[in-house]
């Protein structure tokens, strides 16, 4: 890319499936507008209630194929059986216009955010007070087979032997303390900007 890397601020959010992510960020989201958030390609399946360009970009496998070939992605991972990618057109534009943005990555994302922005992008890591916890979590919201469940809770497993490697770690036991814990955070990163 060749954009200015220094306008804008890259915030990141990693977090095993399941631990609140989601519901953390679209209340960030309503409080802290200025943010943009990054809509990644996935190949996953439409959950009910996701809105395709909202959620995700939701495309089939070959499409994200030919978009890998033509260089559209700035990172992109197979997480859970499916492939998800952060737009680099998105990404350019954004920055280019000194914009902050916010991104939903899982730890490779993490990881190539990390080499490509250096220190600029901070990355908060989302822990769930126990796998035990994560899993009930997961089963109430019922968007996943039985099977997908564990395959979530395995990767859960090793994410959370990373959280010691981010720039900050948001317990989300109760929900209402992590928020105004996250939200303390993000205020930080963004200083006087938000
Ligand atoms: P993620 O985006 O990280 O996969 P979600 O935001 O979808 O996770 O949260 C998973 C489920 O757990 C949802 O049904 C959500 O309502 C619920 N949840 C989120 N945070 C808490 C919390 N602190 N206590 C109890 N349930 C929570
Ligand atoms: P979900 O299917 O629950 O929405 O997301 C599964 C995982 O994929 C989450 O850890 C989420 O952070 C991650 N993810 C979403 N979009 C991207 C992306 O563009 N790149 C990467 N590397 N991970 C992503």
């Amino acid at each position: 890319m060749t954009q200015d890397k220094s306008k804008g601020n890259i915030v990141v959010i990693v977090a095993p499936s399941g631990s609140g992510k989601s519901t953390l960020i679209k209340r960030l989201r309503q409080e802290i507008p200025s943010l943009k958030e990054s809509v990644s390609h996935t190949t996953r399946p439409i959950r009910p209630g996701e809105v395709d360009g909202v959620n995700y970009f939701y495309i089939a496998k070959d499409e994200f194929e030919q978009k890998v070939e033509s260089d559209d992605f700035l990172e992109w991972a197979k997480v859970h059986g499916n492939y998800y990618g952060t737009s680099k057109q998105f990404v350019d534009n954004e920055i280019a216009n000194g914009h902050s943005i916010l991104f939903d990555l899982d730890v490779q994302g993490s990881d190539s955010f990390r080499n490509y922005f250096g220190e600029k992008a901070k990355i908060i890591f989302i822990q769930p007070p126990s796998i035990e916890e994560l899993e009930k979590r997961l089963m109430a919201r019922d968007t996943e087979s039985l099977e997908v469940i564990q395959i979530r809770l395995e990767n859960a497993r090793r994410e959370i032997t990373r959280k010691d490697d981010y720039d900050y770690c948001v317990v989300n036991n109760d929900l209402e303390t992590a928020y105004q814990d996250l939200l303390s955070v993000v205020l930080t990163i963004l200083g006087g900007e938000a």
